[in-house]
């Protein structure tokens, strides 16, 4: 009999939680149900019988031998590959690197790299069109989204590529998704009405209440940028344009999130099906130290979930999307039932992401963008695709990084952000593993599932 080695157990005073990270079992045991188990598992001629040790077996925390979990692992990895294949491949189009606001902790001010001041004309944009078209023509039996992100694509020097942009999305019958600060919004209304049917969300970000929002998302002058975007987000429900409001945060705001909720809440947003919301912990990929209160994920966990316990409200309307890790665990308890595990770390993993920059190049990942070293291609003067390159990031998954192979969280993982391992250690093989991530584990099972299990 061979003990799983995808799993965490945590101990508390009389009994055990075990989560069983591949197969997203999770169960409270006895103390003494773990010292049968550690018994039986001692002896080799015990196979089962104990009809706890058939419950475990069916649950997948044991298995008859090593070679029947390896099994079960390739089993999974097939089925997310060929998930993968039906899930949608983001095709961007950053029509310049500049923005107007100055967001305390946007990385693309970070100084890795060069990223020009340059943007889009409408020739670069009929080549990076162009390039999608091939790239669509390449693989059609996929389903693709065209994207706008930045810097910041809604400035006023991009009203005519941004009109392109929806005139080839309309030809194509391709669904747009715009990432917006959401300050302009208003002026590109009419655009947005012209190709209605092509849009189909507008992400904006609000950080919280006036006062935090404006001190995280000032513009360049300084100045407070909420009621612009709470305007934004009235003015697009108004015209049956879906939002996706995004709140990133960290230490520094987490606090505040019920009251964005009752924002949402007191403007008629929550009443609008075309409204929902997501959050995004602050990240410093690069570990650069340059982003203030970068959170650590058990940190910025435990006081969601005080958050949550508070105001349920918040719980419903944000939910643990932000926290890709925890998806499985909230899932389960949630719904009662485990969703798929992540073979994958995220879309840059099953070539989900093709982002064109105002500088020629092709990236794999929406934050690479500017490094044309991390490039894989360029669609200027056309496409180039670089398979080297790309295969760094298409082919990575928890099944082919050595180096998460004997790790008891991977299939939750997904063996880490290739961006991170790429920029940060130059080496894609070398997973830059988020830190503290079982204790973040351990937190919500202590705070969560513990009380429900
Ligand atoms: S990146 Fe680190 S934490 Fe993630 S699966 Fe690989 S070894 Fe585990
Ligand atoms: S590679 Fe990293 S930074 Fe890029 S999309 Fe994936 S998780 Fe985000």
């Amino acid at each position: 009999m061979y003990l799983t080695r995808f799993l965490v157990r945590y101990k508390q005073s009389g009994c055990e939680i075990w989560l069983n990270t591949l197969t997203g079992a999770v169960d409270r045991l006895s103390h003494d149900e773990v010292s049968l188990i550690d018994a039986a598992l001692s002896r080799p001629d015990v196979d089962g019988g104990e009809p706890l040790l058939n419950q475990l077996e069916s649950r997948g925390y044991i298995y008859p031998d090593e070679t029947a979990e390896k099994q079960a692992f390739d089993l999974l990895v097939d089925q997310h590959a060929q998930a993968g294949e039906n899930r949608i491949t983001n095709l961007i189009i950053c029509p310049t690197y500049s923005c107007n606001l100055r967001c305390v902790y946007c990385f693309e001010r970070l100084p890795h790299g060069n990223l020009s001041r340059k943007s889009m004309d409408l020739t670069s944009v009929s080549a990076a069109l162009a390039a999608f078209k091939l790239i669509r023509e390449q693989e059609p039996e996929r389903r693709y989204s065209l994207g706008l992100f930045g810097g910041e694509p809604l400035l006023p020097a991009n009203r005519m590529v941004v009109s392109q942009i929806f005139a080839d999305a309309k030809r194509n019958s391709l669904p747009v998704m715009i990432v917006s600060n959401g300050v302009n919004v208003s002026s590109f209304i009419p655009v947005m009405e012209e190709y209605l049917s092509s849009i189909w969300a507008v992400q904006l970000t609000v950080d919280g209440p006036e006062d935090i929002h404006d001190k995280r998302r000032p513009t360049a002058r300084g100045r407070g940028t909420f009621k612009a975007v709470a305007a934004a987000v009235d003015l697009l429900l108004e015209k049956g344009i879906k939002v996706v409001l995004r709140a990133n945060i960290d230490r520094d705001n987490i606090g505040r999130l019920p009251e964005l909720t009752s924002i949402a809440n007191n403007r008629g947003w929550t009443d609008n099906p075309a409204f929902s919301c997501s959050l995004a912990p602050v990240k410093d990929h690069l570990r650069s130290g340059r982003i203030p209160n970068v959170t650590p994920e058990a940190e910025l966990l435990s006081a969601l979930l005080d958050v949550y316990e508070a105001d349920s409200a918040s719980e419903e309307l944000f939910g643990f999307e932000g926290f890709q890790m925890l998806t499985t665990i909230a899932g389960l308890v949630k719904k009662g039932e485990p969703s798929t595990p992540r073979v994958y770390h995220c879309e840059a993993n099953y070539g989900g992401f093709w982002v064109a920059g105002p500088d020629g190049f092709l990236y794999a990942c929406p934050e690479s963008i500017g490094q044309p070293e991390l490039a894989i291609g360029r669609f200027i003067p056309e496409l180039e695709v670089w398979n080297a390159n790309r295969d760094k990031w298409v082919e990575r998954n928890i099944s082919t990084i050595t180096a998460c192979g004997d790790c008891q969280i991977s299939p939750l993982c997904g063996g880490g952000c290739t961006y991170a391992s790429l920029a940060h250690q130059a080496d894609d093989a070398r997973p830059a593993c988020e830190p503290g991530l079982i204790h973040a584990i351990e937190v919500f099972l202590q705070k969560r599932v513990l009380p429900s299990c």
